[in-house]
């Protein structure tokens, strides 16, 4: 049975309208004779709105409840197309997480889903049916439900195309695929044609929310072929896959960014084993994510400086956090929100010398501001006043002669 998953973002179910056009582009694929499993986000906002929500009810509401409440978005969004297909005369019906079941391991809010059972969908599928999937969500061991971390959907795309074993996984999504960086941000953004699972994870981990970092993670770990195209204009667009079906000598292939980060420094930290474990473990306890990290060569053997991000948002947590710590010693902290990562990507700088200085020399030319660097066999990132993340995304795109 030749199946084809096809994913809808909340961008392209935004509007009653919107929902209308991807039926549409639902319907072209069915006539293709392909067996065709949907999965759906909630209407643009909605999931948003219900944090909110949950936020104006108390300021202590259980995780538990948080996946009952914001998975409610997906469910509206799955009804309104299966009714769209009705009507238009084509067997469907909306699906939910526990109905399938979609199992999911791991805690509330942010659980992996571990299993889908097929059954019921191959059964309604052999029926001529098209299966309208809620993702995002599942249900745990307990019989609860669950979701899958913000973005999720592209993750339940790609496990169902995984455990259906589906020809192709399509993401739609609002622009025409993924892109060297935001085309939101730059203009002079380019499509990418194909870009390997390596290269998108990093481009995602770092800012590039077209797609989901875990749903990558999956999908190179099943070795599934991803389509990222524009649920608005026909176009070819991206392919997502393994590094040895690329062919091409590009140095850098994206630029992500981030803008909503902030800094902490630590000044003279006593220079000892076990310290930086004493610093990062409350954090990691309280769910706060540590991102770059610096320590300075300690000059006196005794006092060291250390340096990393966070996201805005655990600023306030962190300085509690770190002011609270019996455990550490030093002579003053300091907080900096305001600050911006700006990653180049790209499997390429791995045979090519010279990337990092080139990189540095251009942001140098224009006077931008190098504070922490981070690099990885793939990328380079450095963080900068956030003022200056617009020029150095425009400065770095043309180093690297993204726009060709
Ligand atoms: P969906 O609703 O389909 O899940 P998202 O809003 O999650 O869509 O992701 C699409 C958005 O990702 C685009 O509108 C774009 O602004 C943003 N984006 C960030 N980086 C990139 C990139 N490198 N290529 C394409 N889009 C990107
Ligand atoms: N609706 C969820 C979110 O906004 C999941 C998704 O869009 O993929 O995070
Ligand atoms: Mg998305």
């Amino acid at each position: 049975m030749k199946i084809v998953v096809l994913k809808f973002g909340g961008t392209s179910v935004g509007t009653i309208e919107k929902i209308k056009r991807v039926t549409d582009i639902i319907i072209e694929h069915k006539k293709k004779k392909n067996k065709i499993i949907v999965v759906s986000s909630a209407m643009s906002g909605v999931t948003n709105d219900l944090i909110k929500k949950s936020k104006q009810i108390s300021n202590n509401f259980s995780d538990s409840e948080y996946d009952v409440l914001v998975s409610s978005g997906e469910q509206v969004a799955c009804s309104l197309i299966a009714g769209r297909l009705n009507h238009k005369g084509f067997k469907s019906r909306s699906w939910l997480g526990w109905q399938i079941p979609i199992f999911t391991k791991g805690p509330h809010t942010n659980s992996r889903i571990q299993k889908v059972n097929k059954n019921k969908l191959l059964r309604f599928l052999k029926e001529g049916g098209i299966p309208i999937i809620a993702g995002f969500q599942g249900v745990n061991m307990s019989e609860r439900v669950t979701t899958i971390g913000r973005g999720g959907s592209d993750s339940s795309a790609i496990m169902i195309a995984k455990f259906f074993k589906a020809q192709r996984c399509i993401i739609y999504t609002d622009v025409e695929g993924v892109f060297t960086t935001d085309p939101n941000k730059l203009k002079k953004a380019k499509k990418i044609k194909v870009i390997s699972y390596e290269e998108m994870l990093e481009m995602a981990s770092l800012g590039a929310k077209v797609m989901q970092p875990v749903s990558i993670q999956d999908a190179r770990l099943n070795r599934i072929d991803i389509e990222v195209k524009s649920s608005f204009i026909k176009k070819p667009g991206t392919l997502i896959t393994k590094r040895t079906n690329l062919y091409n000598n590009r140095i850098i292939t994206g630029i992500s960014s981030t803008h909503n980060d902030a800094k902490v420094t630590l000044v003279g930290v006593k220079d000892r084993p076990g310290v930086a474990a004493s610093i990062f473990k409350p954090l990691s306890i309280n769910f706060i994510n540590v991102d770059m990290v610096v320590q300075n060569i300690s000059a006196n053997g005794k006092e060291t400086d250390l340096t990393f991000t966070i996201k805005a948002e655990d600023l306030n947590k962190t300085k509690k956090i770190i002011q609270e710590n019996k455990r550490i010693n030093f002579k003053k902290v300091l907080f900096q929100k305001g600050v911006s990562k700006i990653s180049i990507i790209g499997v390429g700088m791995i045979t090519t010398p010279g990337v990092t200085f080139r990189m540095f020399q251009a942001l140098a030319n224009k006077k931008i501001n190098i504070q922490v660097i981070s690099t990885s066999e793939i990328k380079i990132s450095v963080l900068i006043n956030k003022k200056d993340a617009k020029k150095a995304l425009i400065t770095l795109h043309k180093e690297f002669k993204l726009q060709k």
